[in-house]
């Protein structure tokens, strides 16, 4: 699961589009940003098979960002961070906080029996990952379902469609360079490689809702804040 996760993104920000776009778009992977970062520092362990269909990752031990216990205190510091430092409305933090738990979700659906449900417990995950064409179309699926919610919402709010394009293109484009780079490598190249892409998606989804116009719906809405 790569673009994927930003469905979740996609539609947190259709249903309360009161936070900004870029703040799902950290949300929905900030797990693997995490594990980006320990991957390189060796504080949690991947290998390589290129021989396995879908993704080559072996994701052996990763107890800090992807057990359940782990995903779920991801969550609530970011919920707890956004709203602090975003000045959020309450249901806007909830909405960042589910972005986030979302990840694991969406990494239950794909990986390969891998993510821990306590520590040192048993891993789980349903392996879609080895019925590749089904998981790509799973996840394309879902982006294009939730984008296709973000762009009606901006549409009701009486904003341009343009930048939920721009940003789905971008999104389409990403999966595909990601699809053609080739599998394996070592940790530091795939956490250097991997942070580059979510912090190059967040980028692009800060630079569309800028130049779209989103204070204008976040100022519609600002009455209705809770
Ligand atoms: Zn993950």
């Amino acid at each position: 699961m790569f673009v994927g996760h930003y469905a979740a993104a996609l539609a947190a920000k259709a249903a309360e589009p009161r936070a900004p776009l870029w703040a799902y778009v950290v949300g929905c992977q900030l797990v693997d940003i995490g594990w980006s970062g320990l991957i390189m520092t060796g504080a949690e362990k991947v290998a390589f098979d290129p021989s396995l269909p879908g993704s080559s990752l072996v994701l052996y031990e990763m107890p800090w960002t992807h057990s359940l216990p782990a995903a779920l205190a991801w969550s609530v510091a970011a919920a707890l961070a956004a709203g602090w430092t975003l000045k959020l409305p309450r249901r806007a933090m909830v909405f960042v906080g589910l972005a986030v738990s979302s990840h694991w979700l969406a990494d239950f659906l794909v990986h390969r029996p891998d993510l821990e449900l306590w520590f040192g417990g048993p891993k789980v995950g349903l392996g879609l990952w080895d019925a590749p064409v089904i998981e790509q179309a799973v996840e394309i699926g879902l982006v294009a379902v939730a984008g296709a919610a973000w762009t009606a919402q901006r549409i009701r709010a009486g904003l341009s469609a343009w930048p939920a394009l721009v940003f789905l293109t971008f999104l389409v484009v990403l999966q595909i360079v990601a699809l053609l780079l080739p599998g394996g490598g070592d940790a530091v190249g795939m956490g250097t490689s991997a942070l580059a892409a979510y912090l190059l998606t967040a980028g692009v989804a800060a630079l569309v809702e800028r130049r779209g116009g989103s204070a204008a719906t976040r100022l519609r809405e600002a009455p209705s804040a809770a």
